[in-house]
């Protein structure tokens, strides 16, 4: 029995940050908690932290800290409290942890996700955005202080899974010919694109097989979140972008597959449920209980698959020619989504619109090299308000 690890969970309130303490919760004997961190869901963080005692929890502004702090006392409880971006970072580089979770949604989860690799953590990546942005950057962080990188998003984890033990992300040298994203095809999946045009928020996150977070529901009913992770494969398994492919699969029990030259196809097998590859995660290269019922493929009875159609999911191919075209233009395909996803839950723009907007922006904005951080979080800036003025007008 390997020895305890200490965890920071960045996002512990999300969807994926409350699964990783359901199976957190599991392992007392493996898993201690160090830090947790939410946004602004004080309440929900407060129970967590009774929960689990963890020595720091770290909220969005000093408001949230000022509640959390009320709310910890009325508990008796020791936590730390702290706030804002730098805090994050602290927490998810610091000494006293070796594990993080980077489950904070978009954008916002990149400083404190690179912070965990270039302090050389055990990463377990959920935050897919951070690393469509920053690539390379985030990988050579990754080599450079030996973090161990561990996919959490169900796909890649699929695929490290059906990958060979001593990778090295060389796939030549591994007679591999194929990375097969599986992709449900969303709630939209049979609709035209004309029928799209008056959908509501709750219609398009109301997603068939996985419970998630707002915005990558959104993301898939757009397929952009097979976008991201057609990117985000190519940044884990260094694949390059016509090696990688993206087969629907309406039930979403073939997690992923790689297809090798010998005519071999190795696939990863679950019932559709986020616990499973946060086990994996947590407990690499050993296999723990995660409280997923056992898959039953009688009672499943029919897996089907078909080509993605393109022409209806336009975002898809947006994500394609953003990953061939260069990092920035991932930057700005990332970030001009997250506006233009939040104005539709906002009720700002139409579901069509999103793709229409993140075209034009693509368009709109040159590209340039992003090869530190800086520039890689001023193009995020530029092309956020470029988005926002597109929508306002
Ligand atoms: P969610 O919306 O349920 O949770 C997001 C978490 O991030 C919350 O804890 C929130 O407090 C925190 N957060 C939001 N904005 C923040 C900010 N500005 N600063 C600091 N913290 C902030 O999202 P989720 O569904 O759990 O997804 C989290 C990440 O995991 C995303 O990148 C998503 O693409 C990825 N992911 C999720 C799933 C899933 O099943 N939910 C599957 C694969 C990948
Ligand atoms: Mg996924």
């Amino acid at each position: 029995m390997s020895s305890v690890q200490t965890i920071c969970v960045l996002g512990s309130t999300g969807s994926i940050g409350v699964s990783t303490l359901d199976v957190i919760a599991r392992h007392p004997d493996r898993y201690q908690v160090f830090a947790l961190t939410a946004h602004s869901q004080v309440v929900k963080l407060a129970q967590q932290c009774e929960q689990f005692s963890p020595q720091v929890a770290v909220v969005g502004s000093a408001a949230a800290a000022t509640e959390l702090q009320v709310l910890l006392k009325e508990k008796k409880l020791m936590t730390q409290v702290l706030y804002g971006p730098q805090a994050l970072c602290d927490v998810a580089s610091a000494s006293e942890c070796n594990t993080v979770m980077a489950a904070i949604v978009g954008a916002a989860g990149l400083p404190a996700s690179l912070a965990a690799a270039k302090a050389g953590k055990k990463v377990l990546l959920a935050n897919k955005e951070a690393l469509v942005m920053s690539g390379q950057l985030f990988i050579n962080a990754v080599t450079d202080s030996g973090a161990v990188l561990l996919p959490i998003d169900s796909e890649h984890n699929a695929i490290f899974q059906c990958l060979p033990f001593n990778y090295g992300r060389q796939a030549q040298a591994h007679g591999i010919s194929k990375v097969i994203l599986t992709a449900s095809g969303g709630p939209f999946l049979n609709r035209s694109l004309e029928s799209l045009s008056d959908v509501t928020p709750d219609e398009a996150v109301a997603h068939p097989n996985w419970v998630m977070g707002r915005k990558i529901s959104i993301d898939s009913a757009t397929m952009m979140n097979k976008g991201l992770e057609v990117i985000e494969a190519h940044w884990l398994f260094a694949t390059p972008a016509d090696q990688i492919d993206v087969l629907i699969h309406p039930q979403s029990v073939i997690h992923s597959m790689v297809s090798y030259e010998d005519g071999s196809v190795l696939a990863q097998l679950g019932n559709p449920d986020m616990r499973t590859p946060i086990a994996y995660g947590l407990a690499y290269p050993e296999r723990i209980n995660s409280g997923v019922a056992p898959l039953d493929l009688v009672k499943i009875a029919k897996l089907n698959f078909e080509a993605p159609d393109f022409s209806r999911f336009p975002c898809l191919s947006l994500a394609y020619a953003a990953l061939r075209a260069g990092q920035t233009a991932s930057i700005i395909l990332n970030a001009s989504n997250e506006i233009a996803v939040q104005a539709f839950l906002d009720g700002k723009i139409g579901f069509r619109m999103i793709d229409q907007i993140i075209a034009r922006v693509m368009d709109k904005i040159a590209l340039s090299v992003a090869d530190d951080i800086d520039s890689v979080l001023e193009c995020d800036r530029v092309t956020r308000r470029v988005t926002s003025s597109l929508i306002a007008s």
